[in-house]
């Protein structure tokens, strides 16, 4: 039922199913790292970058802002496949067609981060507070 609901919502004009956004060009995979905007998600994935001087890769990340269509709604942690369209708004020339699972490494990765971050900043301010005294 939920889904058949969705469908017939899907009022995003911005849509490559249920409407006319024409999708061309170049198809990447990456994960959702925020989807905090209404409509747009920040996407991430990894590339190799070759350093000469060291004859090895280092690992660096592409990250672009992508359109979040009504009936798809990804969220931080989804891994996506999105294909380039015309330009949306300044920052947004991909649209995300569609999901294709969970990035367990990232969210557990967020989450360590979150527990690492907690305590520490605490710290720091009562250190501040002691120098400014
Ligand atoms: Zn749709």
């Amino acid at each position: 039922m939920t889904k058949t609901k969705q469908e017939k919502q899907c009022q995003d004009s911005h849509c490559p199913k249920h409407h006319s956004l024409r999708t061309h060009g170049r198809t990447f995979r990456g994960t959702i790292i925020e989807s905090k905007a209404a409509k747009t998600a920040t996407v991430q994935w990894q590339r190799k970058y070759f350093l000469p001087k060291f004859e090895r890769y280092e690992r660096r990340f592409t990250r672009i802002h992508v359109h979040n269509p009504d009936c798809i709604d990804a969220k931080k942690g989804d891994i996506v496949e999105i294909t380039s369209c015309r330009k949306l708004s300044k920052t947004k020339s991909f649209v995300i067609t569609q999901k294709i699972g969970l990035d367990y490494a990232f969210l557990a990765r967020e989450e360590l981060l979150q527990q690492a971050e907690v305590q520490p900043k605490e710290e720091k301010v009562e250190e501040k507070n002691n120098e400014s005294n």
